[in-house]
């Protein structure tokens, strides 16, 4: 029987048309710059984000991290949502790496921020205070697409504040395709855009980092400093490439997926389902009863981490079958 594995989009195994382009790509040394495999990667990447430049990390964990240290010098300091990746599942990476302080400010249920509260937690040009630089966001967030009027506002204030602004876009192609818009016009406004690779675009590692070509330049060395620079790495980034050619529009399909996963789980009576927007399924589990539904789901070859809420993801690997089994194993666990 078929595996329905729920726990995350980064499951995904890479399809035989990606591991085909993957054995056929071209290479070079990419710390020297020349692999063309790799510089054709970020070229299609920076056109679609809809920057002069980008950049290939083996994670989007690095990637956000060389963003920060390239906004940022030791001692500043950057505002970011108490939920996002960045601040709160980097392993506190920009304290630890980049000497950057983090200044969280809370998410709404919807994934933004109050603006009032960002502003007042800019600090003032004094000694006694880090420096403020910059304003990270993150699209999506827990799987909930930004209102774009809310991120208008959020770069016009950082604009009128000498702030700079980093999007973790890791999912900015689900907001895109979620919104029906060229995902250029998802990021349009950010000085800085990381988007991850190896999430629902299937790819098995990667990340990109685009912004102006100068900027891009100085996140070289970040990267450098990091660890990230690789070989031969057009092996990986043509997975990215076939990823970006290929895997963008489909993932309406996920969406879709994660519609009817949350409409199936919505029937069972004890079940609360949150509204879903993208490929992420959120439900609540009694604490006493996650254990055994997570085996129960196990037992019949569905993989779920199951918490008082859990998050189920749908993306490549999971087709409507898949759904309809997860739902009816749920369903038996209930009965
Ligand atoms: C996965 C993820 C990252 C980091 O990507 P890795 O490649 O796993 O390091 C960053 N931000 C968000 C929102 C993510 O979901």
């Amino acid at each position: 029987m078929k595996l329905t594995d729920l726990r995350s989009d980064t499951v995904t195994r890479p399809s035989a048309g990606m591991r085909a382009a993957m054995v056929a790509a071209e290479v070079g040394d990419d710390v020297f710059g020349d692999d063309p495999t790799v510089n054709a990667l970020q070229e299609r990447a920076a056109d679609m984000l809809g920057f002069e430049a980008a950049l290939f990390f083996p994670s989007g964990t690095q990637s956000n991290l060389a963003a920060l240290m390239t906004h940022c010098q030791r001692g500043d300091e950057y505002l970011v949502g108490q939920e996002a990746h960045t601040y709160r599942y980097e392993a506190g990476g920009g304290a630890v790496l980049a000497s950057v302080q983090p200044q969280p400010i809370a998410n709404r249920p919807d994934g933004t921020l109050d603006l009032a509260e960002v502003e007042a937690a800019i600090k003032p040009d004094d000694p006694h205070f880090a420096r403020t630089r910059l304003l990270a966001l993150e699209n999506t967030i827990g799987g909930k697409v930004i209102s774009r009027q809310w991120i208008a506002d959020a770069l016009a204030l950082a604009k009128r504040r000498g702030l700079a602004t980093h999007l973790d876009g890791a999912r900015i192609f689900n907001a895109a395709v979620k919104l029906g818009i060229p995902v250029a016009e998802a990021c349009r406004g950010f000085d800085s855009v990381s988007a991850c690779l190896s999430k629902g675009l299937g790819a098995p590692v990667g990340s990109v980092l685009a912004g102006k070509r100068e900027w891009v330049k100085r996140a070289i060395r970040a990267r450098k400093i990091l660890g990230g620079g690789m070989r031969q790495a057009g092996v990986l980034a043509a997975a990215g490439l076939y990823a970006l050619e290929n895997n963008v529009q489909r993932l309406s399909e996920d969406h879709a997926n994660a519609g009817r996963l949350a409409d199936g789980l919505g029937s069972v009576k004890v079940l609360v389902v949150e509204l879903v927007q993208t490929n992420m399924v959120f439900v609540r589990v009694a604490s006493g009863q996650c254990a055994a539904l997570e085996a129960h789901l196990a037992a019949h070859h569905v993989k779920a981490l199951v918490k008082p809420r859990t998050r189920l993801c749908t993306h490549l690997d999971v087709d409507p079958a898949g759904v309809d089994h997860a739902i009816a194993t749920f369903k038996s666990f209930y009965r």
